[in-house]
């Protein structure tokens, strides 16, 4: 069963693995075969899941609430995360990509996901990505409005520096939750720029993105030092697979990030939770940091 993890001082709790949903529409899923994917990863205790207003070309978060029409007894069961401030060109009003955080398009955006989602509120939004024409002030207004109108529980961040994070966090009476990054061995930056580093002091957990490299773990000739290694570590620790290693590696952080698993196939969502069972030594640990990089400690 996965284990339930305090986000941030005042909370919310959520499930230690999130089930991510931006690859809904590849999926090709039914409503009704979707309610079972949703019962199968509660039935695990992945309760949390992850949206965005824009995933699939704004279709994801419709999909997910045709399958919650279709069983609205399972919105008690989960948490729900959503984000907004990213404008993509699926809409014709949207001559380019942008991003958008003015307080009434983040106020519109968090209702157009409760409409398509099928629920009443969000247990956390976040935004998307930190935008240079970003108010703090105004994004603080709508996130009070949100809350205050019990439209959305918590909010957070998602790809934020320290810096931007401690600017809104200021604006702010209440601890935002999360930051929502990219965490894998093929993407290290932040394990030393300051942005877990942050997350630690302030008990807050990272939400971890893309942590098998978008799948490109498995195929990208580059990554073959490190699958390699990953196999070994593997056979050392008695673990099914190289996925399994890759979440134990960032389980093994201190900031605890929560992984957010982005298969559609209920067999590797199952698989991935293993890798709670799984202890890396420090040394193991190491050894795969250094097969991502392609060189040692200095
Ligand atoms: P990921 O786990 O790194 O990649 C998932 C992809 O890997 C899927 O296409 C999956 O295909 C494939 N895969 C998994 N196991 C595999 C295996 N053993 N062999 C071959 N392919 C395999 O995660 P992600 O989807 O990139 O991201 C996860 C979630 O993070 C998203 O759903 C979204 O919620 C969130 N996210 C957030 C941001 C942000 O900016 N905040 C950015 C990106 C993502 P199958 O479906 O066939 O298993």
């Amino acid at each position: 069963m996965v284990q339930r993890i305090t986000m941030a001082p005042q909370g919310p709790e959520f499930s230690r693995f999130v089930m991510g949903y931006w690859r809904l529409m590849d999926w090709k899923m039914s409503a009704q075969q979707l309610v079972s994917f949703i019962e199968a990863h509660l039935e695990l205790g992945i309760t949390t899941v992850d949206h965005a207003d824009i995933y699939g070309g704004y279709q994801c978060e419709a999909a997910f609430g045709e399958a919650l029409k279709l069983a609205p007894h399972l919105r008690e069961q989960m948490e729900i995360v959503s984000k907004c401030g990213i404008a993509i060109t699926a809409r014709p009003e949207n001559t380019l990509g942008h991003y958008i955080t003015d307080s009434d398009h983040i106020i519109r955006s968090a209702e157009q996901s409760l409409k398509n989602l099928a629920t009443d509120r969000l247990d956390l939004l976040l935004i998307h990505r930190p935008d240079p024409l970003m108010d703090a002030d105004d994004v603080a207004e709508a996130f009070l409005a949100l809350h205050q109108s019990g439209k959305v529980r918590h909010f957070g961040v998602s790809n934020f520096t320290p810096r931007q994070f401690t600017l809104l966090q200021s604006r702010l009476p209440f601890t935002l939750t999360t930051n929502q990054v990219e965490i894998s061995p093929v993407h290290q930056p932040l394990l030393l720029d300051g942005t877990l580093d942050q997350l630690q002091q302030l008990r807050i957990r990272p939400m971890a993105w893309s942590c098998l490299g978008g799948g490109r773990l498995f195929n990208d000739e580059s990554f073959r030092p490190l699958r390699d290694e990953l196999k070994t570590v593997a056979q050392e620790v008695g673990a099914d697979s190289i996925e399994q290693v890759v979440y134990a590696w960032i389980l093994r952080l201190p900031s605890q990030p929560l992984p957010i698993i982005g298969s559609g196939k209920i067999e590797r969502v199952r698989s991935a939770i293993a890798a709670q069972q799984l202890q890396l030594t420090r040394q193991q640990w190491f050894r795969i940091r250094k097969a991502a990089l392609g060189y040692d400690v200095p």
